[in-house]
């Protein structure tokens, strides 16, 4: 087992049973010149083609990322953590979860998962220190969790102003206006001066915030414009 070696590539051609396979980084010669020193037999590989729905590595890293901060924070041991989510994940949809190599899910389960992580930290208040690179597939749901706990998008500041983010108010009566023509994020005060002073295009460029619409119950409940 020790002396495999694992590439991952792109399949360019079929024809019959030969397959021609583009990997991702040279194969280490030296490498295979030593262990195969002597070796008279054929030169064997298993291919295991990717399902293009299951879960991406990158969505593995982050939910890590995520386990790590709570970890971090509460001292709470990773498998712990871990079964707690798992669990939680189970309940809510009765499916199972495993982010392990033979792991079925898919890019929507594991979004999903992350969601029930990010909900957590967010309740919770763990602290983020540098906010986190976060996936397409889990922006809305962070720049809305951001806004309903008034969370700093960016650097996780708590007691964050909520921002009429792509479109100012003006001269627009705040109380009268509907706020659910708007669009808003959370930012600190030290983030707010900033995206003012830079502009919305200059901001956006910077940071990639995005900005999240709300419903009537949830402007209400923030009391934006009450
Ligand atoms: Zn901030
Ligand atoms: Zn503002």
């Amino acid at each position: 087992m020790l002396n495999n070696l694992d590439y991952t590539g792109k399949i360019k051609r079929i024809d019959g049973d030969l397959v021609t396979v583009q990997i991702n980084e040279p194969l280490n010669l030296e490498r295979l010149q030593t262990v195969y020193n002597g070796y008279t037999g054929d030169r064997e590989a298993d291919i295991r083609i990717r399902d293009p729905r299951s879960f991406s590595p990158e969505q593995r890293a982050f939910t890590f990322a995520l386990l790590n901060d709570i970890f971090n924070y509460t001292g709470q041991p990773f498998e712990a953590l871990k079964d707690m989510f798992y669990w939680k994940y189970r309940l809510l949809t009765g499916k199972q979860i495993s982010l392990a190599d033979l792991s079925e899910n898919t890019k929507d389960d594991i979004a999903l998962l992350d969601n029930i992580i990010l909900d957590f930290i967010f309740e919770n208040h763990i602290p983020f220190k540098k906010g986190y690179d976060v996936l397409p597939m889990n922006r809305s749901y962070y720049f809305y969790k951001c806004i309903t706990t008034r969370t700093c998008c960016i650097c996780g500041k708590a007691n964050a102003d909520i921002d009429h983010f792509s479109k100012a108010l003006g001269r627009r009566d705040r109380k009268t206006v509907d706020h659910t023509q708007f669009d808003f994020a959370a930012l600190c005060r030290e983030h707010h001066t900033e995206k003012h002073n830079l502009g919305i295009t200059n901001f956006k460029n910077k940071y990639h915030v995005e900005g999240i619409r709300l419903n009537q119950e949830t402007i209400k409940k923030l009391r934006i414009g009450g």
